[in-house]
């Protein structure tokens, strides 16, 4: 594991101030809550380092949590998907995955010891009923004509709540608290609704499902956490939270908001990301496009690039939109010290080296990556006819044109300087070969008489090269901020239509053939590409493109929207 210095925050400043006045006993426990209705984004990602992090960095705990109070939408797929993205995350969260439902039945007696003290009772008003006795900020709600029920008949009546007696929406538990609070969550807030729905995990034993606020101070009581750290819109619930625990006179986590991380060019609302993979704009919740844990990682991201991503943003108060180029700066720069290096042509144009012996083959050496010594070579096959990029090559250069062009000299990258001397061409005009001599002076790149040579290129033998399908992704959204349409448009307008191409037949250098699914390597010149775990197969690998070498969003920024 990479050996970060965390940078100091406002959350760390927290726990050391509470670790030296000995609050919790010295101990920091964290969790990270997630409610089992979707896939995780970068978003939770953020979330999943910065607990599991801290609990790492002071030697506490992690507890991975689901938060599955609502059994309406939450599916056993996305429990699944969960578990291992946060494990991929590194979230360590060794035996302690944990279920809010499994705690429903103490829940329960909690919330009965609350009817027992006068601080809870049942409720007849309506949904619509409660929402219009609330009142406003300005305003103070009015009490419920329930009220004043006795703790006699509040007993009973929650008692027959949970046995099902009671028809989905006729009544509700509420807390006690004061109608005029100036926070409207502390206006005798719902404890719990009746829901006749089967629970994923419970079932059909329960038909009153607690709400969030009630809940996740109990979760957090039981396991003990420390430090419950959640998003800044739970700020005006803090009371809320702090006021069940007090009157329970229960172990009494600290809650703490940070502002939730955003990514430009990107969706992270759980509503619209199923919408994309329902009506097809992506192929799956882990397309190599899409913002989630899965789709990161089938692009080819380490979770160690997106920990230093995290680092790098860092932690605030202050809602904030953090730059893709930052993300994928981070992923350059773990993948330039790990990915080997070898040579692939993604869109060829043949090239004859004419004074070179036909059927001959020759063994270069090249080197694996510069930055790491220890990457070692390997051999790569050269012979007469090769490919290189169609891009590499200009009949009649642009100024400052340092690539393959009539009658100038260019280096093969570890083979041999070669220069154009004509190029075939076909009825329409189209260039189809590209006629080159060779310097047998200057195998391995080097001119032995010291001249200087401005352009190096990549290239792939034809007669060995390896045809494979590659995929060229780009972000799926034009726009900064994909939400930003105008009335009676949709965020789904700002779609990239060019976010995916598809090359069915690239060449690659024959050490590619067996790349292990899941292996990540720099094509020379053109990026980071990922051997896709799901499409590869053995001897047939199919690539991903993870990133490109250099910052391209200066580009794409300026592409009008839906423009190609
Ligand atoms: P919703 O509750 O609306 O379905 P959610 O994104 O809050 O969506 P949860 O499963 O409740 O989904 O999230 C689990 C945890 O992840 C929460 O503690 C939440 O605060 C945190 N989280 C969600 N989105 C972000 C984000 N963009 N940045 C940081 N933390 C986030
Ligand atoms: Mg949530």
């Amino acid at each position: 594991m990479e050996t970060l210095t965390p940078k100091m925050n406002f959350i760390r400043e927290i726990i050391d101030r509470d670790l030296e006045s000995g609050k919790f006993e010295g101990r920091v426990h964290t969790r990270f809550p997630p409610e089992p209705n979707g896939y995780l984004h970068i978003g939770h990602a953020t979330s999943i380092i910065l607990n599991s992090g801290l609990a790492r960095d002071y030697k506490g705990k992690f507890n991975l949590r689901f938060d599955d109070t609502n059994p309406s939408k939450e599916e056993q797929e996305y429990v699944d998907s969960i578990v291992e993205d946060v494990k991929w995350l590194g979230g360590d969260f060794e035996d302690r995955l944990f279920f809010a439902s499994d705690y429903f039945p103490q829940m329960y007696d909690w919330a009965m010891q609350l009817v027992k003290a006068g601080k809870a009772y049942v409720c007849d008003l309506t949904p619509e009923e409660v929402r219009a006795h609330r009142g406003t900020p300005q305003e103070p709600g009015k009490d419920s004509p329930f009220r004043n029920r006795s703790i006699e008949e509040n007993a009973d009546l929650f008692e027959r709540m949970r046995k099902g007696e009671f028809p989905d929406g006729s009544r509700t538990l509420r807390a006690k608290i004061d109608m005029a609070h100036p926070n409207l969550n502390m206006r005798d807030p719902v404890m719990y609704r009746i829901l006749h729905t089967e629970h994923h995990r419970q079932g059909n034993k329960w038909c009153i499902y607690p709400m969030y606020d009630w809940a996740h101070g109990l979760e957090d009581s039981i396991e003990r956490i420390t430090h419950s750290i959640c998003t800044l819109e739970f700020e005006d619930h803090r009371p809320l939270y702090d006021w069940y625990l007090d009157q329970l006179g229960v172990y009494h986590p600290q809650q703490i908001e940070f502002a939730r991380r955003t990514l430009g060019n990107t969706i992270t609302s759980k509503r619209k990301l199923l919408e994309l993979v329902k009506e097809n704009y992506v192929e799956g919740w882990d397309d190599p496009r899409m913002p989630t844990v899965s789709g990161y990682r089938r692009r080819g991201y380490t979770a160690s690039a997106l920990r230093a991503f995290c680092d790098e943003i860092g932690i605030t108060k202050v809602p904030g939109i953090s730059d893709i180029w930052v993300l994928e700066n981070a992923l350059r720069n773990e993948l330039n010290k790990t990915a080997p290096r070898v040579m692939a042509v993604l869109k060829p144009l043949k090239v004859v080296l004419t004074n070179y012996p036909e059927g001959q083959t020759e063994e270069m050496c090249a080197v694996n990556n510069p930055e790491d010594e220890a990457a070692g070579t390997r051999k790569v096959p050269f012979c007469r006819e090769i490919y290189i990029e169609q891009d590499d090559f200009k009949e009649v250069p642009p100024k400052k044109f340092f690539r393959m062009t009539p009658g100038t000299e260019v280096r093969l990258r570890s083979a041999y300087i070669v220069k154009c001397e004509s190029v075939v061409k076909d009825a329409a005009g189209n260039i189809t070969e590209v006629h080159c001599t060779y310097d047998p002076a200057t195998r391995g790149g080097d001119a032995p008489d010291g001249r200087k040579i401005k352009g190096t290129i990549h290239w792939v033998s034809a007669r060995h090269a390896v045809p494979v399908k590659v995929r060229l992704y780009d972000a799926l959204f034009t726009k900064r901020n994909p939400d930003d349409v105008e009335e009676g448009h949709d965020y789904k307008e700002n779609i990239n239509p060019a976010s995916l191409e598809i090359i069915e037949e690239a060449f690659l250098e024959p050490s590619l053939a067996q790349a292990a699914p899941g292996a990540r390597f720099q094509f020379e010149r053109l990026g980071y590409f990922f051997a896709d775990p799901k499409d590869s197969k053995p001897g047939a690998p199919v690539f991903n493109r993870t990133v490109t070498l250099k910052d391209t969003w200066a580009k794409l920024e300026q592409k009008p929207a839906g423009a190609k």
